[in-house]
Formats: structure tokens, sequence, C-alpha cells
């Protein structure tokens, strides 16, 4: 149910899907999501679905992981990189292999707790987590050349526009009850905004929840 022939079917899946970067189907199928949920839906980590991680959140989608990651390596290779809502840890994983140094964020304090085991466990020595509010980005390591966001906002937070480095991309879904994943490029204190796709992606809340 986890062996390879299964995680190479979902990057066929994916590849028909539409992604077309080799970079990024090559990680899907060496990252073992199995272990970024519980034991009891082990058997169907490799369907292209969002699966319950438990506190109400879901781990991605595999498309809309590649998607992303995809669409933030388009114009080249990326340096220091800012996540929000690391989640399962499953999109972490994904994009550390991708870039150079990648710093991730997540509000609820269970799931920033066995993401870092995860993370600790795959030995992703470029990775830095952080139990946080993502609405205030991570002014600390800034400016970023991406930011992905895994959470919807009714509008892009300012500060993660902020910070945002000059040719940087950020890309999230944004929007309630519809959404859209939005592809936002800075260049100089303009910043161009894409709509790539409809999307479905749990709310950006504010807080810490301990
Ligand atoms: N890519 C992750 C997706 C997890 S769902 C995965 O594949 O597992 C999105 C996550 O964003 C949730 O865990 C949620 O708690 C978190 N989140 C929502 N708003 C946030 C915020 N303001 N700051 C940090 N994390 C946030």
């Amino acid at each position: 149910m986890t062996s390879q022939r299964t995680r190479n079917r979902l990057v066929e899946r994916l590849r028909e899907s539409g992604i077309k970067n080799d970079n990024v189907l090559d990680v899907i199928a060496r990252t073992p999501r199995h272990f970024f949920v519980d034991e009891a839906l082990a058997h169907r980590a490799y369907e292209d679905t969002a699966l319950p991680i438990g506190n109400g959140q879901t781990i991605s989608q595999p498309y809309t992981v590649a998607r992303m990651t995809e669409v933030l390596l388009a114009a080249g290779p990326l340096g220091k990189v800012l996540e929000i809502g690391t989640g399962s840890g499953y999109q972490t994983a994904v994009l550390s292999p991708l870039v150079e140094r990648l710093y991730s964020v997540e509000r609820i304090e269970a799931l920033h707790n066995k993401a870092c085991l995860r993370i600790e466990a795959l030995q992703m020595s470029n990775v830095t987590l952080a139990l946080s509010d993502g609405t205030w980005g991570w002014p600390e390591h800034g400016p970023y050349d991406a930011i992905l966001a895994a959470a919807a906002p009714e509008e892009v937070p300012q500060s993660l526009l902020d910070q945002l480095a000059d040719g940087g991309r950020m890309v999230l879904p944004v929007g309630t009850e519809e959404q859209k994943l939005v592809l936002i490029t800075r260049r100089g204190d303009h910043f161009a905004r894409k709509v790539l796709e409809p999307a479905r992606f749990v709310p950006f809340l504010s807080g810490v929840q301990r």
C-alpha cells in the first residue's frame, strides 16, 4: 500500500493532471507521504486527496503540493523560502530538497510538534520550523525568494508582501467561500497578481493555539 509502485502511480496521475516539473515529480516519488498521516490512514496516503491530520486540519492534496511547488520553481532556483501552515510537514518535506533554506510556521502547537519530529527523523537539515502565527511572516530571516501559504486568507497579509524579495514569488489561496490560487510576483514596489485556478484550502486564522 505504501510501496514504490503505489507512489509511482501517484506520480503518473499528477503528470496526467498537468504537473510537468520532473524535479518536483521525482521528489514526490521519493517522499513517504504515509509518514505524514496517522497509521489508520496510511493505506490512503498515495491517493491524490487531502486527508484529515487532526485539529480540524488536512494534509494538502498531492496535486496542490506539486502545483504550488512547480509554480514557485518556474522562475529558477530558490534560495530562502517561507512556508505558512506547516500542518503535517508534507509540503515542507517536498520543498526541502528543492530549495536552499526553508522556514515554516504553524499556529497549532500539536501539529507543529508532530511536524518537528517528522522533519527531524527525515534529517532535513535545511528546514527550520516555528510555532507562530504566519500573519506576521518571519521577518528575522527575510526577505524570501518565495513564500507559500497552505491556508486561505481573505486578503494577503501586508507583512508577507513586505517580506518578499525583489523578484520574489508568492503562491497562496485567497478568499473565503470562493477561493483562488494566486501567484504574486514582486518587482520593486509593484506586486503583479495572477489568478491560477480555483482552490479549496482551510482558512488562514490568527493567533497561536496551544
Ligand atoms: N501543507 C500542509 C497543509 C496543512 S493545512 C500539509 O500538507 O500538511 C494548513 C495549515 O495552515 C493548518 O495546519 C493550519 O493550522 C495552518 N494555518 C492556518 N492559518 C495559519 C497562520 N496564520 N499561521 C500559521 N499557520 C496557519
